[in-house]
């Protein structure tokens, strides 16, 4: 059944040289990046804070900033992903990188100082942000290309018009209302609901991460617990007596990942996640030396989503890519993140080879709508973070926080560049825009 809205008229309530949907961190390198090559930009944001899964999902923690690079673990994410991490470091709020999995090293920080060094880049960059926006629709204009958000705020409903359009929405919401097709997973990267824990005793719990896996283990054979997967990452924050825990795993009836863009199931799987929080607390209380008094410090404000809509773009990313460290004459930065598959129950790691490069180069093209089969689509548009253009696999690395502020600096730099130079996104010469990247800390591989 449907009902028949009356057509309204909407106010332009913004224009501006760049728009970007979403303040993860490929909208707020894009945002950052198109401001300091300088368009007017302005980040829509749903939530009230920048950050994305990292902040509202509760991530807390950078993966994909390093590689391990013939055996040597480096960090290989740089230019505004620099800039972050000082701003967030200076807040007192990023800890030493750590290993993970004998192979590659991975960042925590504390997400109070993200978002507030976040605020502090996209300021100081000159791009603003408007807060509690849900975009839920756009404007094409008679050639196809985008000419204004529509988004609903508590002030109403308004057009925010722009010559260029990053989204980094996550889920490729502006695409999608854009008509550019997509490829969804029958087999979604399963969804976790991430918590911190406090008042853990640092030196009783000591490297617990390493003995929980045996633990849970016991447990399950015992009877005494079941958990909704194995491969948990329980790990300390900056502070030792609060520890994330990234460990849940929420699926619908049928056994599926919830499908965040699904609204009855994304709605679902939030009190879900939280039932299963608090039955492992239980276990962690239990079980976990140093864990004795643990309480839920925080659940993450929403169910963290790794995987929705990926658009189809003029190249497709590749597990394959990511195994095999490819190069492309496009780079625009690197990915050195491995395959990290969310699967029904577990999480499996698939690596480059051993004494490898480490690391894929990221090709511009993934980050560009294909037209195709008669259809058009927006000329001014682009792409960046987890839903830019990889398959499955591909996207189970390259959609981790490192290259996706590779892919929003990219994005932002080639926007503003290319409206600079008065020329469209297809125009822009490959080198000139690999130059300027370079020229602003980017490691291009
Ligand atoms: C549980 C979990 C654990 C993870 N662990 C790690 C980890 O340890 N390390 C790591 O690096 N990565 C991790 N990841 C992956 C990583 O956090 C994300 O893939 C990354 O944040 C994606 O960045 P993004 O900018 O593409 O999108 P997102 O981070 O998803 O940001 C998208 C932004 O767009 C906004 N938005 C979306 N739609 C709209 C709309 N219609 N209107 C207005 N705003 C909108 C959202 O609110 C959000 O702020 C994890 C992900 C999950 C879910």
């Amino acid at each position: 059944m449907e009902i028949l809205e009356p057509a309204r008229r909407t106010p332009v309530v913004g224009d501006h040289d760049v728009v970007v949907l979403g303040g993860g961190p490929a909208g707020l390198a894009a945002a950052a990046c198109a401001a300091r090559h300088g368009a007017s930009t302005r980040l829509v944001e749903r939530y009230g804070f920048l950050g994305g899964m990292g902040t509202a999902a509760g991530v807390t923690n950078f993966c994909g900033l390093h590689a391990n690079v013939h055996g040597e673990i480096r960090r290989v994410v740089r230019g505004i992903a620099d800039e972050l991490l000082d701003r967030i470091a200076a807040l007192d709020g990023l800890n030493e990188p750590h290993l993970v999995l004998g192979r590659i090293h991975a960042q925590a920080y504390d997400m109070a100082a993200y978002k507030c060094a976040a605020d502090q880049l996209l300021a100081s960059a000159g791009a603003s942000a408007l807060f509690h926006a849900l975009a839920v629709s756009v404007a094409l204009d008679d050639a196809g290309d985008v000419d204004a958000l529509i988004v609903e705020t508590k002030s109403g409903r308004g057009a925010i018009r722009a010559r260029m359009f990053v989204d980094a929405s996550g889920d490729a919401d502006l695409a999608h209302f854009a008509g550019v097709p997509f490829e969804k997973s029958p087999d979604l990267l399963y969804p976790t609901l991430m918590f911190r824990v406090g008042d853990v005793d640092a030196a009783r719990a000591g490297e617990a991460w390493r003995e929980i896996p045996r633990l849970m283990d016991e447990a399950t054979a015992s009877g005494e617990f079941s958990f909704p997967r194995r491969g948990a990452i329980v790990r300390p924050q900056k502070r030792g007596y609060e520890w994330r825990v990234n460990v849940t795993q929420v699926r619908d009836a049928t056994g599926r990942a919830i499908d965040g863009t699904d609204a009855e199931a994304f709605s679902r799987g939030e009190s879900e996640g939280r039932r299963q929080a608090v039955d492992y607390l239980r276990f962690l209380r239990a079980k976990v030396p140093g864990f004795e008094r643990a309480y839920l410090l925080d659940l993450a404000p929403q169910l963290g989503i790794r995987e929705t809509r990926r658009i189809l773009g003029d190249y497709m990313l590749t597990g394959d890519d990511v195994l095999s460290c490819a190069s492309f004459d496009d780079t625009f930065g690197v990915n050195g993140w491995p395959l990290e598959q969310h699967v029904a129950g577990d999480v499996a790691w698939s690596w480059p080879a051993e004494g490898s490069r480490g690391y894929n180069q990221l090709p511009l093209r993934m980050l560009l709508p294909k037209p195709g089969d008669g259809r058009r689509v927006p000329r001014n548009l682009l792409v960046a973070g987890r839903c830019a253009s990889m398959t499955h696999e591909g996207q189970s690395a390259a959609r981790v926080s490192g290259a996706c502020f590779a892919m929003g600096q990219a994005a932002g730099t080639w926007a503003a560049m290319a409206l600079a130079r008065k020329l469209a996104l297809r125009s822009l010469p490959v080198g000139e825009l690999q130059s300027a990247l370079r020229a602003d800390g980017s490691f291009l591989g």
